[in-house]
């Protein structure tokens, strides 16, 4: 049978950009299609703005230090539509890249709400299409809890494009989002109220790190509230009034909520082609990313596996080289590094102890905890923690964390040694780069005490 093209891709995000691309690139006639903006969660209202806003934010922190260095600083003032607009400006370009990156692999952009009408068929605006294989790489969504008045609340969409900036904002949930949110809106002048349901914030993250982020969050202002929930929003004149698990009420001008992302499946015509979802959503794969119709595909936030960029990045990849470049290949998933881009930020790669010694039994823990360097003269009691953790029968490094001034710049090059499963005494034997706070990596020598 002939069909109008070799892969129809469904959503033009980091997933969905990078399978177009290499499949064009292997001689393939290649669609995708897009309901909003090129460039999908990442660039459009994820990591690229909220890192923008994050820079933003941390100059009051820099403002506050540079007195310690000798300079004065006359009367500072943020504003809030200035930097959203400037923002904005810097996603269309990046939007217009992205296009231009599919233009020149000749890739069809098609805009438009694409639906799955059969194993080898799509509808675009009424329109039937026909694809040899296609790529569902639609992503996610916020997801908002069935609360009472939960439509008087915004997500991280809305909190990037907000008219004027709350003075009052009270933020639900305790993972990357929440704590990425609540620092930029503190840094920026806000009063801060972070709600959490459980009992530390960043669940699944290794312990030392979420109890650290926690006390320094605490440490700049925000008031971080956990075993506590909302039960009730209601509007006021001035915002909204949030009724809490244990009665009490708050005002706040505005109430995010950032309490996990559902793959974007909801209308999609899958169950039309036959393909099987997991409960929640997520299209289910096998390990090269092909769903149980042999035509279909998924990568990214709609399998709901790792929900980050350069893991969906490396899915589309995969499935490309897979599919259309004669290379099977499957993503692997193991020891991804990451970062939450909270004040001060963390990167992790690997282990957590509580799973090192899960998987492994004997584990030994090394730790370092300081002040950086620029903090002594700046006068912030901010302080920074690394964290390596070893198998001890193999010396192999399985775990590395740290808390601190640029730990996602320094876990990247760590991730390479805990991926390529270097042991500790190699580690050792490496360098310091002084003076630094990456240099802790290697200079740690005493295990903690068991
Ligand atoms: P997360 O899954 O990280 O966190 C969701 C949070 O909401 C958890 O603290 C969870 O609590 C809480 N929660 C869930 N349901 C409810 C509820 N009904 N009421 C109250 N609280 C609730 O999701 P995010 O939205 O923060 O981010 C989505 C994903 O996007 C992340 O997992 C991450 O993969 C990705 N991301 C990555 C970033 C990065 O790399 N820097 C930045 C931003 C996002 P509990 O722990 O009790 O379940």
């Amino acid at each position: 049978m002939q069909f109008d093209y070799d892969l129809f891709v469904i959503g033009a995000g980091s997933g969905g950009v990078r399978a177009s691309r290499i499949a064009a690139g292997f001689g393939a006639r290649v669609a995708v299609a897009e309901e909003f903006r090129v460039g999908g969660t990442c660039v459009i209202r994820g990591c690229v703005p909220k890192k923008l806003l994050v820079y933003a934010s941390h100059f009051s922190d820099d403002f506050e230090m540079a007195r310690g260095f000798g300079w004065s600083v006359g009367d500072v003032s943020f504003d809030w539509k200035t930097l959203i607009a400037r923002k904005d400006a810097e996603i269309d370009r990046l939007n217009g890249l992205y296009i231009k990156t599919l233009d020149g692999a000749g890739v069809e952009i098609i805009n438009g709400r694409a639906t799955v009408t059969g194993p080898n068929s799509v509808e675009v605006d009424g329109r039937e299409i026909t694809a040899k294989t296609i790529l569902v790489a639609v992503g996610g969504w916020p997801q908002m809890p069935d609360v009472p008045g939960i439509e008087h609340a915004i997500s991280s969409n809305e909190a990037l494009h907000l008219d004027e900036q709350p003075k009052r904002i009270v933020i639900v949930g305790g993972g990357y989002i929440a704590v990425e949110f609540a620092g930029i809106f503190r840094g920026m002048g806000s009063e801060v109220i972070q709600l959490y349901r459980s009992e530390q914030i960043l669940r699944g993250f290794d312990d030392d790190l979420r109890d650290r982020l926690a006390t320094e969050m605490r440490g700049k202002g925000i008031d971080l509230r956990t075993n506590t929930n909302v039960t009730k929003i209601e509007k006021s004149s001035t915002g909204v009034v949030l009724t809490l698990t244990d009665g009490s009420t708050l005002e706040a001008d505005a109430v995010m909520y950032a309490t996990g992302r559902t793959p974007k499946t909801e209308g999609l015509g899958l169950d039309a082609a036959g393909v099987e979802l997991a409960k929640g959503g997520a299209v289910k794969v096998d390990a090269y990313g092909k769903t149980n119709v042999g035509s279909i595909y998924a990568v990214g936030d709609v399998t709901d596996r790792v929900q980050l960029t350069p893991v969906a990045i490396k899915e589309g990849h995969a499935f490309a080289l897979t599919v259309f470049g004669g290379a099977p290949t499957s993503p692997a998933h193991d020891a991804v590094p990451s970062a939450v881009f909270s004040q001060p930020p963390i990167g992790t790669v690997g282990l957590t102890e509580e799973e090192a010694k899960a998987q492994y039994g004997e584990v030994e823990v090394y730790t370092s905890d300081f002040r950086p360097m620029k903090h002594t003269l700046g006068g912030s009691d901010e302080r920074a923690f690394t964290k390596l953790i070893v198998d001890k029968t193999t010396d192999k490094v399985v775990g590395a964390h740290m808390i601190g001034a640029d730990a996602a710049e320094i876990i990247q090059g760590v991730g390479i040694a805990v991926k390529a499963g270097l042991t500790k005494a190699q580690f050792d034997t490496t360098v310091a780069v002084h003076p630094s706070s990456a240099e802790e990596f290697v200079l740690m020598r005493t295990p903690r005490a068991s």
